[in-house]
């Protein structure tokens, strides 16, 4: 691994300063030095390069949003594939009442069996943080470790940011600042611009040098067929019940990542917040998973309380900006974070580079909170039904349908920063928005049942959803020109979804058994 260099020369006046060289300092430094190379940018960074891998940070499972921004917007395609893993979707792994302790394959399985279009990576954040480092530093910026942050004057166009490295102190002056220190939260705290999330979950991790092998959980022959020639082991893999989900996520570099994330009023955080209590806890409730821990000690061991965060505001007309975690984070289930920074990155390199668009900052910080509370609302209240094996078919079902409806086609049609076009599609978006609305108040009304169904060895495969195959082929080869009409598809597939989710939901609750996942849904309308 390449420790990063520090320029020799010390410049304390540059365009942008961005406080913070994680993964969305790093990024948003790479996207504005292709956009515009002449930019002098300053990265300041309190820990030490090279960071270590494997138990660095969380954020390790990327989607297709972020996946897109890293791979082909940010051109790290040829690094990903060699420094990370290729990622097998999500995969929910759901028990009943009895724990299982001996055959994965008895319980039920919601993934897919092959690979759907446009690939996702499970990434070691440390090998990422250290070639982007590296890659900044060669594009012209300068990349200060070491150097902790200790106090900001805002001033537009003149900010003062006061730092100290190695017992020295110094003072950057910068055009324009961008706040991406994480969970420290600079100027979300000074600026005390801080909403609460009314999300109030915790979450513990850690890494083990483990290499799960998930296929060898269970001898049965149908169920080692499943999946046709991807390992499940490289799925992001969870195993869930009434207010909680596990997650397995491989690392390249030999390890795994496991995290248990909860509510809780239902799952006790005396219970969890120890490695030892997690063990015990997972012995009574996925003994199975229990087993294949014994004998890896943890690399790290980490607690996170209320880790959900909203923002007044997250641009101003003041040249200062937020990414990351510095601004906003709902919920890892689904592994949106990474997404956000791409969000955040796209609106903040406009506002640094555009022609004119400083003047949008109010249009482009509406989108991107509403396109936060869309993503909330998925997970407020909801954590009662993640045992719930019928919940959670049809959430998928829904959540996928508008994550790679709507939200996706926004990002990948890079129309998420044209304001005329956002204002014209405003109808459309805000019926994606009152349609999920609904169907999550729904999920949330089942939630508070905290049932446990699933443990029959059933599989729902999102493979075999042409829609599925539909919107992601979409996704990859859809003209910009045409983001209208795919928006308008797309409002109208939820639509009809929203319809046969809604009979579905009647008929379950009438005693009917959950149907195939080919079978829900009028899937040949939208095909
Ligand atoms: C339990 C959990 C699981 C998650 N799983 C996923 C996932 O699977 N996929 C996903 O996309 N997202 C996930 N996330 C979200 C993801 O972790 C974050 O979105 C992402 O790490 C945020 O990156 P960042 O650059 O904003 O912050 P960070 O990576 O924390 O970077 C901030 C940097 O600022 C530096 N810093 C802080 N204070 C100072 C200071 N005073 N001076 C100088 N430097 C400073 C820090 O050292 C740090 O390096 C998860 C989050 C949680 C809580």
């Amino acid at each position: 691994m390449e420790a990063t260099a520090t320029p020799a020369t010390r410049a304390d006046q540059v365009d942008v300063c961005i406080l913070g060289a994680g993964m969305a300092g790093l990024t948003l430094a790479r996207q504005l030095l292709r956009r515009d190379p002449s930019l002098s940018i300053i990265l300041l960074e309190h820990r030490q390069f090279p960071m270590p891998q494997a138990a660095h940070k969380v954020g390790e499972s990327t989607v297709e949003i972020a996946a897109h921004y890293l791979a082909e917007q940010l051109d790290l395609k040829a690094h990903l594939r060699a420094e990370h893993l290729p990622k097998f979707g999500l995969r929910l792994f759901l028990r009943g009442d009895d724990p299982i302790a001996k055959d994965l394959a008895h319980y039920d399985e919601l993934g897919v069996s092959e690979v759907l279009p446009i690939p996702t990576f499970q990434i070691d954040r440390g090998r990422l943080e250290n070639h982007l480092a590296t890659e900044v530093v060669g594009q012209g910026a300068e990349v200060r470790h070491g150097a902790t942050v200790r106090k900001v004057d805002i001033d537009p166009g003149r900010h003062q940011v006061h730092v100290r490295c190695a017992d020295q102190q110094s003072t950057i002056q910068a055009r324009y600042l961008v706040d991406a220190s994480g969970r420290r939260g600079w100027l979300r705290n000074q600026c005390q611009l801080a909403r609460k999330a009314r999300h109030a979950n915790h979450a513990v991790w850690f890494r083990t040098d483990a290499n799960f092998e998930l296929d060898a959980w269970s001898d049965n022959a149908e169920w080692q067929g499943r999946c046709c020639g991807t390992a499940r082991r490289l799925s992001t893999n969870h195993f869930t019940g009434p207010g909680y989900w596990l997650w397995l996520i491989p690392l390249a570099s030999d390890c795994t990542s496991v995290g248990l994330v909860f509510d809780p009023a239902m799952v006790p955080t005396s219970e969890v917040n120890q490695h030892d209590k997690l063990l015990r806890w997972l012995s009574r409730e996925h003994p199975l998973v229990a087993a294949q821990l014994v004998g890896h000690p943890p690399m790290d061991f980490h607690v996170l309380k209320d880790y959900a965060v909203g923002c007044k505001q997250v641009f101003s007309d003041q040249s200062w900006m937020l990414s990351g975690d510095a601004g906003v984070f709902a919920d890892p289930f689904y592994s949106p974070g990474a997404d956000f920074i791409a969000f955040a990155n796209g609106y903040i390199t406009e506002l640094i580079t555009g022609n004119g668009e400083a003047e949008r900052w109010q249009q482009f910080q509406r989108y991107y909170l509403s396109f936060f509370s869309n993503t909330l609302s998925l997970y407020r209240g909801q954590y009662g039904g993640f045992g719930d094996r019928n919940l959670m078919v049809m959430k998928t079902l829904w959540d996928y349908t508008y994550y790679w409806g709507p939200l996706s086609q926004l990002f990948f049609s890079g129309r998420y920063l044209d304001t005329d076009f956002m204002e014209a599609q405003q109808p459309a978006l805000l019926e994606a928005a009152t349609l999920n609305s609904g169907m999550q108040s729904k999920f949330r009304t089942l939630a508070t049942r905290q049932q446990r169904v699933g443990g029959q060895g059933r599989f729902f495969n999102h493979h075999k959803i042409p829609l599925f195959h539909r919107m992601k082929q979409a996704l990859l080869c859809g003209a910009s020109e045409e983001a209208g009409t795919q928006l308008c598809d797309a409002v109208e597939t939820l639509r009809f979804l929203s319809a046969d989710l809604q009979t579905l939901l009647q008929q379950l609750d009438e005693g009917a058994d959950m149907p195939p996942l080919e079978e829900i849904g009028q899937w040949s309308v939208f095909a």
